[in-house]
């Protein structure tokens, strides 16, 4: 089964209009590596800005609230999302999981409400690194998966990215061995509930990868990708992980 490769930038909460200038090379090299797929999810606040600025770059949102809309004050829907331009969200980031006691039924929740709008998600698990230092990484995230899979997920509207929370933004990173290990607990997982669907959602890898680490990581096996956060804010850096996949 061959898998698009899907390379993902996640901004945070960083970047500023000034900052788009950074897509317009982004977009030109998704637009030369046609076998990729290459989305950037920014603030929601430059999702329009972006979008009208580079309109072919798959532009999408890092959270959206599972509502359709009501009293939440300071959280944007998936229908806002999409009014904006946004074609996919991240949903079940650990920084939102840690900051937002977001729960796996909460983040299976947003999933769906995106795909109430027929936009994307990148659905986000990953373990501690003292749930790894105490073995229980993959019972970790294969729990992660099995609670935070939306309703009907496939291979065209959902992803998972396995992010482990001590790689995030630290510079480390697992060993190849031990993100294929992982990406195959994943897929096994996957297998056991939706069976052979599970060969066609695609698994990213996310947690410090960079221009040096991007080739090795992405040729992993049962890896479909990366979700990448600093090395997304520009185009020097994201451009090379591009054209590593
Ligand atoms: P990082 O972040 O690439 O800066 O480690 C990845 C992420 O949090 O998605």
């Amino acid at each position: 089964m061959t898998r698009r490769k899907l390379v993902a930038g996640n901004w945070k909460m960083n970047g500023s209009l000034g900052a788009l200038s950074e897509l317009d090379a982004i977009a030109e090299a998704a637009e030369s590596h046609a076998g990729v797929d290459v989305a950037v999810a920014v603030p929601s606040t430059l999702i329009a800005p972006a979008v009208s600025r580079v309109p072919a770059l798959m532009i999408g949102a890092q959270d959206v609230h599972a509502a359709d809309k009501g009293a939440h004050t300071g959280c944007i829907s998936a229908a806002m999302a999409k009014e904006a331009g946004a074609r996919f969200s991240i949903v079940g980031h650990s920084e939102r999981r840690a900051d937002q006691s977001e729960t796996d039924a909460d983040v299976k929740a947003k999933a769906e409400a995106l795909r109430g709008q027929d936009m994307q998600a990148i659905v986000c698990v990953g373990e501690t690194l003292d749930e790894r230092e105490a073995g229980r990484a993959e019972a970790v995230v294969t729990a992660q998966v099995a609670g935070s899979l939306p309703e009907g997920a496939s291979g065209d509207w959902c992803a998972i990215a396995y992010e482990p929370v001590w790689a995030i933004g630290t510079g480390r990173t697992p060993t190849a061995d031990d993100v294929a290990a992982m990406h195959g607990a994943i897929r096994a997982k996957l297998r056991a509930m939706i069976g052979d669907v599970a060969d066609r959602l695609r698994i990213l890898y996310g947690g410090s990868v960079t221009p040096d680490n991007a080739r090795e990581l992405l040729h992993v096996s049962d890896v479909d990708g990366a979700l990448v956060g600093g090395a997304s804010l520009t185009a020097a850096k994201f451009v090379p992980i591009i054209a590593a996949a």
